[in-house]
């Protein structure tokens, strides 16, 4: 087993338990994860430590083309990775979600979606999300039905996973350092539909050019979902603003946009995407509905937590490029106090300037790049620099008035103060919390 993170330990559990001795590979010293890994070899390997194993398990961060798997190839050992893995250890079926964006949203959708279906069929999300499929399997053995966020980095190690339906659901330029250009980005995201056969169901935004072009790539049927236009198959939303879903059978009205219980139009998008996994894995339309009305936020993505201090609070922790905080800021209808910070990227922050004279009150910047976009923001609106989160929030009180709706989306990575964005978006709950 190739690096001992979350998937990596998993990876190894799933092959203790199916009896074989596992050894663990890590270039980090600080590697912990020792319980069902008979050998650790911590930093170097030597070509001796590959010599018998009968596979080399790739956790998702390790690229096929990094030392180890090359020796591997050289050694003749087969390499493959954690998913992989999982799909040759279990006979359910897996619905497969990939894309830049959305991936958690729609996996952790589509399972609620089918679970509060009439079908009321045990669905568990796993994969990419923070819950590896080699967990999933292991924690649920009966289970019949995985919906699986794969990332491309997973699909590259992947060979003989069958989707019963797979989706894009969008590509936009990210990861390209690994990945060299979108066409390679796209190809690894298109593997999604790998041995799909007439019975299984690809399915494609069709907003996005890039993505129309794969429309040959599988061998199952091909469906579509669009925000902008009516589609032959699949599903899209139409001038008056309702959920339309079309197969072979005839056309179906599903409800109004407004009726979805998460807000933005990214969000009308993923539950699109929703509609066509569910219903071509055979769940009703009509019983579609349900779950895409009162399905709970996902934490920290424009999750709301309630009234506070009579003000309305986000918390939009994901939010850590400047697509994100777009999608964000145009989710709201209201004027909201902005804040943001971290990590700045290596971004154009400024194409955001007329989005916050249009829907922020006001900016309360922290973090280690508050000085770089209070200058890229220079001029829009009222704007405090603060050092830190616990900072942002006793700001906000002074320049919030009771009923204002206040966002936390930074828009920038959080390592400068936090290990992940979920600690972020964690210590804002609290802080948040704290105020009652
Ligand atoms: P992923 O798992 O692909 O990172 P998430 O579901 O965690 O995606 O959402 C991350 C962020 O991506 C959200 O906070 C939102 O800003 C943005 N997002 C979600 N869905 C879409 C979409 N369909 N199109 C564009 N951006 C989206």
């Amino acid at each position: 087993m190739v690096g001992l993170g979350r998937s990596g330990y998993a990876a190894a559990r799933l092959l203790a338990d199916r009896g074989f001795t596992v050894t663990g590979f890590d270039s980090s010293f600080s590697a912990t994860a020792t319980e069902h890994i008979s050998t650790s070899v911590f930093g170097d390997f030597l070509d001796d430590d590959l010599q018998g194993l009968s596979v080399l398990v790739l956790s998702p961060g390790v690229p096929p083309s990094s030392a180890i798997s090359l020796s591997a190839y050289r050694l003749h050992v087969p390499v493959i990775g954690e998913i992989e893995l999982a799909w040759l250890n279990t006979t359910a079926d897996v619905l497969a979600v990939t894309g830049s964006n959305g991936k958690t949203t729609t996996v952790e959708w589509l399972s609620h979606v089918i679970r509060s279906s009439k079908k009321g069929a045990e669905a568990i999300a796993a994969g990419n999300m923070g819950y590896a499929l080699s967990d999933a399997i292991l924690d649920h053995p009966g289970c019949p039905l995985f919906v699986v966020e794969l990332s491309s980095y997973q699909l590259e190690t992947t060979e003989s996973l069958k989707a019963s339906s797979a989706v894009i659901l969008n590509l936009t330029p990210d990861h390209l350092a690994r990945h060299g250009t979108m066409e390679n980005y796209g190809a690894a995201k298109a593997r999604v539909f790998m041995n799909q056969g007439k019975n299984d169901s690809a399915i494609l935004n069709f907003d996005d050019p890039l993505l129309r072009k794969y429309r040959n790539i599988s061998g199952g049927l091909q469906m579509y979902f669009s925000l902008k236009e009516e589609v032959l198959l699949g599903s899209w939303l139409d001038s008056s603003g309702m959920l339309m879903y079309r197969d072979g059978t005839g056309t179906t009205e599903l409800m109004h946009h407004s009726r979805l219980s998460l807000p933005g139009r990214h969000n009308i998008a993923n539950a699109l995407a929703v509609v066509c996994m569910a219903a071509s894995y055979g769940i009703s339309v009509e019983s579609i509905v349900p779950g895409l009305t009162d399905f709970p936020a996902v934490a920290h993505r424009i999750e709301p937590l309630g009234m506070v201090k009579d003000l309305l609070w986000f918390n939009d922790s994901k939010s850590t490029n400047v697509d994100s905080l777009k999608v964000a800021l145009e989710s709201f209808n209201e004027k909201v106090i902005l804040l943001a910070g971290g990590k700045e990227k290596n971004s154009d922050y400024s194409i955001l300037r007329e989005l916050i004279e249009d829907k922020v009150k006001a900016l309360v910047l922290f973090g280690s790049g508050a000085e770089f976009l209070s200058r890229q923001w220079k001029g829009t609106v009222r704007t405090v620099v603060v050092s830190d989160l616990e900072d942002a929030v006793e700001q906000v009180q002074t320049l919030a008035v009771n009923g204002d709706t206040i966002l936390l989306s930074p828009g920038c990575a959080s390592f400068d103060q936090y290990k992940d964005f979920e600690e972020r978006g964690n210590h804002f709950k609290e802080l948040v919390q704290a105020l009652k």
